[in-house]
């Protein structure tokens, strides 16, 4: 049968971690480690509506597997395996073959194994996926943990995939395309971080569930936002709307004392860290620049004013 030739060519690699019994029974089986929580979420990605038609097929397989690894990331948690639904409108073997390259390309970096899923045919390509993880008991990093007097933190830069959307084959399209999930950060940040969510709607939007969550306010500063070179050269005004509003980033936002901040900055870090704000008991979303209140007109932003 059709389908599980498409299983057995595409989906049925070898195992890169420990895996009692992967794809091909009819459930997968793990032994937790002892004192750890499962983590687990999942994603789903239609064509046409999170990414165009035409995008390249490996990058749609990286792409599935990087949001949700973000995910797990933002909980201080370790990726462990990942579970895969598609639905395929038809048998395209160059699209699996770039598809699935792709898919287990983002699971080889992140030591992450594909140990079952689904496949079946439909009108529109989905594609979903669960991924599971593991975190020592009771140290998940939530959203409902921050504290007034929290620097608020997020990695990497915000904005690059939003303009990436707008400038397709601009370099920043890869951003785009290949988001980095910070897996390593996220568990760096586990027992120091109070509270930590991942950017994929935008940082204000984002932003915004940890301090609603944690009932609290937030103060950012504009000059701290961390901006690629490409968007400073546009407009003040343009640059703060891609970083704020812009999604796909799959950075971490996190808020963490000042003291457990500078613990962080001790460490090796695979990526850049930037302060761009500080925990307030006022509820909202302050906007500064250099200290002084400066409201921004875009959507994204008033919901919180
Ligand atoms: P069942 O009929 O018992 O649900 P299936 O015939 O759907 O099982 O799947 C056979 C095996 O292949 C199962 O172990 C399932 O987890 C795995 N599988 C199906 N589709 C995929 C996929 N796209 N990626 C990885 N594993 C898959
Ligand atoms: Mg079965």
């Amino acid at each position: 049968m059709a389908e599980f030739s498409i299983i057995d060519t595409y989906f049925n690699r070898k195992n890169v971690n420990s895996i009692d019994l992967g794809v091909g029974d009819d459930s997968a089986l793990l032994t937790p480690p002892p004192q750890q929580q499962l983590v687990i979420c999942a994603d789903t990605l239609v064509a046409g509506r999170h990414f165009p038609l035409d995008t390249n097929p490996h990058a749609i397989g990286w792409k599935s597997v990087a949001v949700n690894l973000s995910d797990i990331a933002a909980m201080g948690a370790k990726p462990h395996s990942i579970l895969l639904a598609l639905s395929l409108p038809q048998i395209d073997h160059d699209w699996l073959k770039g598809f699935s390259q792709g898919l287990y390309d983002c699971c080889d970096q992140f030591g992450v194994s594909l140990i079952g899923g689904d496949t079946t045919q439909s009108p529109h390509l989905t594609i979903s996926v669960t991924a599971l993880g593991w975190v020592d008991t009771g140290k998940a990093v939530t959203r409902s943990g921050a504290q007034v007097g929290d620097f608020i933190c997020v990695s990497g830069q915000v904005g690059d995939a939003a303009y990436g959307l707008q400038h397709l084959g601009h370099p920043l399209q890869k951003r785009l395309d290949y988001p980095t999930p910070r897996c390593h950060l996220g568990q760096q940040l586990k027992g120091l971080a109070n509270s930590m969510i991942d950017v994929s709607d935008g940082l204000a939007q984002d932003l915004g569930h940890i301090l609603t969550a944690s009932k609290v306010g937030a103060e950012i500063e504009l000059n701290q936002l961390p901006i690629d070179a490409t968007l400073k050269k546009l407009q003040q005004e343009t640059q703060w709307k891609y970083a704020l509003a812009g999604g796909d980033d799959y950075e971490l936002c996190f808020t963490i004392s000042p003291q457990n901040y500078e613990t962080l900055l001790q460490q090796q870090l695979d990526v850049n860290i930037s302060k761009i704000g500080q925990i307030t008991e006022q509820n909202g979303l302050r906007i500064i620049k250099n200290g002084i209140d400066h409201p921004l007109k875009f959507q994204g932003y008033q919901h919180f004013a």
